[in-house]
């Protein structure tokens, strides 16, 4: 079934094959539809080339988004190749290292304050901005990627939740803005998985572990698995739904003590 045929897709956020942003190209691809890929600088430059190539895509723009005016470029680029944009992937977080390892109140700095809520959250905001006159001519949506360090506290998580808890409520405020033109915007609350913005959070491994064990599931998703959920938002499938957070987390959130263990 080809899904999202004809549909144009644009992905922010892919580092490597391990990148949530990987498993949802993967997915999108599957399904039919066009990708184009941004990234972040000349370093990950090489390894999106190379795996966006392997989905079909031919065009590459590099995007910081800490800038706006890069930002921009990316729909100036854009509009000379396609005629409008059926979604935008977000898969963009970041904050210092440093936030990452400790006591929130003992290590929180402004700055590491700042730059996690403009990268991870105002991005976001920026990009729907820019990206809004190309989404409307094809009623097409948005999506960004949070995690349930939002609503809920984890270990060195710290300034990150804080983030999240922004992204989610911009979700939520871009979902009414957009609303009238006819773009849905909505967001995945995944489980955790092994990648390279994940291994920035001290004691990362113990997380997976601990969300295996007490998940319904019994176990933690898959890049694939949120790429699947990603290919239903962006389609007509989903046609109804906006202003969400869909929970892709082998169902962890809604447990406040998993099953008791048989001993
Ligand atoms: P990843 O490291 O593969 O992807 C993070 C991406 O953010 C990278 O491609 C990086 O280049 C990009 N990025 C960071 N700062 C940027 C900047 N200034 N400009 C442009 N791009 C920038 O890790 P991932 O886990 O796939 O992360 C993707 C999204 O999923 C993030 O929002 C993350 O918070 C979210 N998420 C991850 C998990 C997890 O456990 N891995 C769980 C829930 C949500």
């Amino acid at each position: 079934m080809l899904l999202l045929k004809n549909k144009n897709i644009l992905i922010i956020g892919l580092a490597n094959k391990y990148s949530i942003a990987a498993g949802i190209a993967e997915s999108m691809h599957s399904f039919g539809a066009n990708l184009a890929f941004t990234y972040q600088n000349d370093r990950l430059k090489k390894n999106v080339l190379q795996l966006g190539s392997g989905w079909g895509s031919e065009i590459f723009i590099p995007c910081d988004v800490s800038d706006d005016r890069q930002i921009q470029n990316i729909f100036d680029e854009l509009s000379k190749k396609w005629d409008g944009i059926d979604c935008i992937v977000h898969a963009v977080g970041f904050a210092p290292r440093e936030e990452l390892d400790g006591d929130f109140i003992d290590i929180s700095t402004r700055e590491g304050f700042k730059i996690a809520q403009d990268v991870s959250a105002y991005s976001f905001v920026a990009i729907a901005q820019s990206g809004k006159d190309m989404l409307k001519k094809r009623k097409g949506s948005l999506l960004t990627l949070t995690y349930l360090g939002s609503q809920k506290t984890l270990p060195n998580y710290n300034v990150m939740g804080l983030a999240k808890a922004s992204l989610e409520a911009s979700v939520r405020y871009l979902a009414v803005s957009l609303g009238k033109d006819d773009i849905r915007v909505n967001a995945i609350s995944a489980g955790p998985i092994k990648t390279l913005a994940a291994s920035g959070v001290k004691n990362f491994r113990k997380m997976l572990a601990y969300n295996e064990k007490r998940a319904p599931l019994k176990r933690n998703v898959t890049i694939k698995e949120v790429g699947d959920a990603a290919s239903f938002l962006a389609s007509n499938l989903a046609s109804g739904v906006t202003g969400e957070i869909l929970y892709v987390d082998a169902g962890f959130n809604i447990t406040a003590m998993g099953a008791l263990e048989e001993s």
